[in-house]
């Protein structure tokens, strides 16, 4: 596909584009909501059916091509990624909301994701062993999962999806993708950028529907896998379900991440930071800055400098070059975070900053700072949108206790320039990402990923080298050589 036409939504399933399901729904845009972004069916459990079918059938195939040819297709898919940004963003701006460039980075980083993962399966991941016996090698083999289930949230529409599924076809793995209802159109065109790159029919099937079709496909024994990102209760759902039947699964579930500010941090670099952390892609990122916590004196400077930056935020429509923040990403999001928001407020918030969003869609919102007391609900509960809250605290120990204090442990951030007092931060914080004088959000793709608590499952993490592990069973294999010992 190299127009710039959008594609037609259409399931893939054993390498055809299926343009029929239960019904038919529309994408759309959240900053024009009067310009749908286009049309595509819905399937349900007989299509998630097909799709498991499709993807049993094409894995030995894809397993025995060797590892050879895998890369050279994920090789090719990243040079697919790079030509195709522009347009991959735009379909992904039109339906999500966020920033035109930020799309495009996701496709960037997808290419990038490919040609990693392309190399990680030329390493010797595998490993030999003493043996006891003369003749004897001993060695492990990393062998694919099978079939894999994808299941994938909106927010970061393209770079998610490829985090799962290039490490999973570059371990040998056939996929069953099933993306989320919000962004139908750039999962249909990422899906073709692996089709064109020449991954085989049947080793990735993209399905569209609802949840309840992803439950259908996580609950099909023939699922080896299924590796998840989006919300607790729905992700714990899925692991029930998937370990019931002894099947493995990797979570990567909602955060609830502290900014903590010593007085020594230079606010001048540390407040666009926090700020950035903590509204950046309107606060629709699993890693966003939830909490700030203002230790001793710095509080007030703090709160001050963080309103003016939320004041001057430019929230506008994500093809918009002026604008720096989109809307949220469907009027149901949007309900929920205006109804945090007026809860926080009837639990005595202070809104003490807010920036102007347009009026022109009831998607757009206008990011809020508040400031509170731990008592708030919003203290404690993931509200997925640009709020962020500044609780006071007046030492160190107080600071880290707090930061902890939650059923999360996906990021925190610790600005402070005392590097006695960040190697204590680093050895006393529970997350899985930890940053020092840098935002909650941000990572890099050769890192591994992922959170504690109840933000992350127990499988490997994702990305980096440990993406390998999740997607890959290890078997211990003695070989021996079957004649005697001339020797001997
Ligand atoms: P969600 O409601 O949990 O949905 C995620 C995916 O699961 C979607 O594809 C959804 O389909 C599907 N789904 C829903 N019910 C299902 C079921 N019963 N069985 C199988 N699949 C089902 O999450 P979201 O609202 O899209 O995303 C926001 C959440 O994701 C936030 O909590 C955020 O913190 C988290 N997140 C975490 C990370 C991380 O790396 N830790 C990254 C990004 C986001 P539909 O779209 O059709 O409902
Ligand atoms: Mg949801």
């Amino acid at each position: 596909m190299t127009s710039t036409a959008i594609p037609i939504g259409a399931h893939l399933i054993g390498g055809e584009w299926i343009s029929t399901g239960t019904s038919t729904t529309t994408s759309i845009n959240p900053a024009r909501p009067d310009e749908p972004v286009g049309d595509h069916p819905v399937g349900d459990a007989s299509t998630a059916s097909d799709a498991v079918s499709a993807a049993v059938d094409a894995q030995k195939a894809w397993r025995d091509a060797g590892y050879k040819v895998r890369a050279a297709v994920l090789e090719k898919a990243a040079i697919l990624f790079e030509e195709r940004a522009d347009e991959l963003a735009m379909i992904g701006t039109l339906e999500e909301g966020k920033m035109l460039a930020e799309m495009r980075g996701e496709a960037m980083l997808s290419a990038e994701t490919c040609r990693y993962q392309a190399g990680i399966i030329k390493m010797p991941t595998e490993r030999i062993y003493p043996s006891g016996k003369p003749g004897e090698t001993i060695r492990t083999l990393r062998a694919p999962l099978g079939v894999v289930g994808v299941v994938t949230p909106w927010n970061f529409p393209i770079l998610i999806p490829v985090w799962k599924i290039a490490p999973a076809l570059a371990a040998g793995n056939t996929v069953v993708w099933k993306t989320a209802s919000n962004t139908p159109l750039v999962s249909v065109a990422i899906a073709k950028v692996f089709e064109d790159a020449g991954v085989p029919a049947g080793a990735l099937n993209l399905i569209l529907g609802p949840g309840s079709m992803g439950g259908a496909m996580i609950e099909d024994p023939r699922v080896d896998g299924v590796t998840f990102t989006g919300s607790v209760p729905v992700g714990f759902g899925i692991r029930d379900a998937v370990t019931a039947r002894n099947g493995r699964v990797q979570l990567e579930l909602g955060g609830h991440n502290p900014a903590i500010v010593f007085d020594d941090a230079d606010l001048d670099l540390t407040v666009p930071l926090v700020v950035a952390g903590a509204m950046g892609s309107t606060g629709q990122k699993c890693t966003a800055t939830r909490r700030v916590i203002a230790v001793g004196s710095v509080y007030d400077e703090l709160v001050e400098k963080m309103s003016a930056a939320v004041t001057d935020l430019k929230i506008g429509d994500g093809l918009d070059p002026n604008a720096s923040i989109g809307p949220i990403v469907a009027p149901r999001a949007h309900a929920e975070v205006t109804e945090g928001l007026e809860k926080a407020i009837s639990q005595g918030a202070e809104v003490v900053a807010t920036a102007s969003a347009p009026d022109t869609s009831e998607c757009f919102f206008a990011p809020t700072l508040l400031t509170g007391t731990t008592e708030l609900d919003i203290w404690t509960e993931e509200v997925f949108g640009p709020i962020s809250t500044v609780v006071k605290v007046d030492s160190e120990d107080e600071a880290f206790a707090l930061a902890n204090d939650t059923e999360f442990g996906l990021s925190a951030s610790v600005f402070s320039t005392d590097m006695w007092r960040v190697d204590r931060a680093i050895n006393t914080l529970e997350a899985g990402i930890i940053k020092i004088n840098a935002p909650t959000t941000g990572s890099e793709l050769h890192v591994p990923f992922g959170g504690e608590k109840a933000s992350s499952g127990h499988a490997p993490r994702e990305q980096g080298d440990t993406a390998h592990d999740f997607f890959t069973r290890t078997r211990s294999v003695y070989i021996n050589p079957g004649t005697p010992n001339p020797y001997a």
